[in-house]
């Protein structure tokens, strides 16, 4: 199998396997057990991974919090900072985000407008066994979300986010990589207009986590959002970086309450082996990530000259000088996306927009103003393992 869909997943670093096993086998510890050794194993092995997750993105490792992957992270950023605004502060229910983020940020955000009152409803009604007016109940949780529009290339307006700004804004979440077609957000200079207006700011980073230099200490963002399998890390573990200042986190509500497990923000005991393994892919493009991003840019123009031969008036998507390398996103003339991917699925693994387990066309193509060849939309994803023989 040529594999090209590494925005849905990465196959797994051998060398984070390695350091993984011995936490499923020997070192099966409990880290809150702490007293004897295979527990102080355990927990030593989660603080070391914690610091090579920070050391990545320049943060503290106490500004690490681990979770079970990105959309949890979105989720936890989103719905905490909301009920702390609201309910311990009193100090607003406003946030800003936009059109194209991943649908963890999207359906977060609509749950807090009211806008969906359960997510097994939305899902049942794409597989048609129940329709959505039948279920859908408008919820009034107490919200107002401003959903921006993007620009031809998936980009916030920075204009538009000011304007989008009032006096009981709280937050702005915008992505800092686009998963469909890779367009970076101008996410510094959002995140300036967030701290002059006194708004917290998150960016969902989970596609340029080993691909872009993030520096917490330089861009002043109050939280991201990480997902070990995008960068050949094992899935189900992710992390959100919450800035600390002086001795005190950015203020928002636990998502899981129960143990004091990571400061208390998130209950439950440690995946001890995959934290292992995100720390040790953290660790790895930290060493590696020069390299293979170079390798990867030089790949891109071979790959979209073979491209541009084999389909005639083939149009490639989003910001192409200012992009996640390795993220091609394309329209391909006189092709129905889900029949071209089934025929070639034998060989080659691509795919028709984000793997986010529903089955409709791309929301991303539709609103950078491409609806009418939505189902033309193809995405192809290079990897650190990719080569040009992987080309269909
Ligand atoms: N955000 C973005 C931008 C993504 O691409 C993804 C994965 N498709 C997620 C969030 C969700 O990550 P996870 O699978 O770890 O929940």
């Amino acid at each position: 199998m040529n594999y090209l869909d590494n925005s849905s997943t990465t196959p797994i670093d051998p060398e984070v396997l390695d350091a993984m096993l011995p936490y499923l086998k020997e070192e099966y510890g409990n880290p809150s057990s702490r007293y004897y050794s295979l527990a102080v194993n355990a927990e030593k092995a989660v603080e070391e991974a914690r610091e090579k997750v920070a050391a990545l993105i320049n943060s503290k490792p106490e500004e690490i919090i681990f979770t079970g992957g990105a959309s949890e992270s979105n989720n936890f950023i989103i719905k905490g900072v909301a009920d702390y605004k609201k309910y311990y502060e009193n100090k607003g229910n406003h946030i800003i985000t936009s059109t194209v983020e991943h649908k963890s940020v999207l359906q977060a955000c609509k749950y807090l407008n009211g806008d969906i009152f359960d997510n097994r409803i939305r899902n049942n009604a794409v597989s048609k066994f129940v329709k959505i007016k039948n279920t859908f109940k408008k919820v009034d949780r107490g919200f107002n979300i401003t959903f921006l529009k993007v620009n031809e290339f998936g980009q916030v307006n920075q204009e538009d986010f000011k304007n989008a700004i009032k006096t009981n804004s709280i937050l702005a979440s915008f992505i800092w990589g686009n998963n469909e077609i890779g367009s970076l957000n101008p996410i510094n200079n959002l995140c300036s207009i967030a701290k002059e207006n006194n708004i917290l700011f998150h960016s969902d980073a989970t596609q340029v986590l080993g691909k872009i230099d993030i520096d917490v200490r330089k861009v002043p963002v109050d939280f991201l959002s990480f997902s070990a399998h995008k960068l050949y890390g094992p899935k189900g573990v992710g992390a959100a970086f919450i800035r600390k200042n002086n001795y005190a986190h950015t203020p928002l509500t636990s998502l899981i309450h129960g143990g004091q497990q990571e400061y208390g923000y998130r209950g439950g005991t440690h995946a001890v082996h995959n934290i292992v393994g995100f720390g040790k892919a953290c660790e790895i493009a930290k060493r590696d990530m020069n390299k293979y991003i170079k390798k990867i840019i030089s790949l891109e123009p071979e790959v979209k000259k073979i491209l541009n031969i084999k389909y005639p008036g083939i149009e490639f998507l989003g910001d192409q000088d200012n992009k996640i390398p390795g993220v091609i996103g394309m329209i391909i003339p006189n092709i129905i996306n889900e029949i071209f991917i089934k025929d070639l699925s034998n060989k080659v693994a691509i795919s028709a927009g984000s793997a986010c387990g529903i089955s409709e066309p791309s929301y991303v193509i539709d609103e950078i103003g491409k609806k009418s060849v939505s189902s033309q939309f193809i995405r192809l994803t290079l990897s650190k393992y990719s080569s040009i023989n992987d080309l269909f």
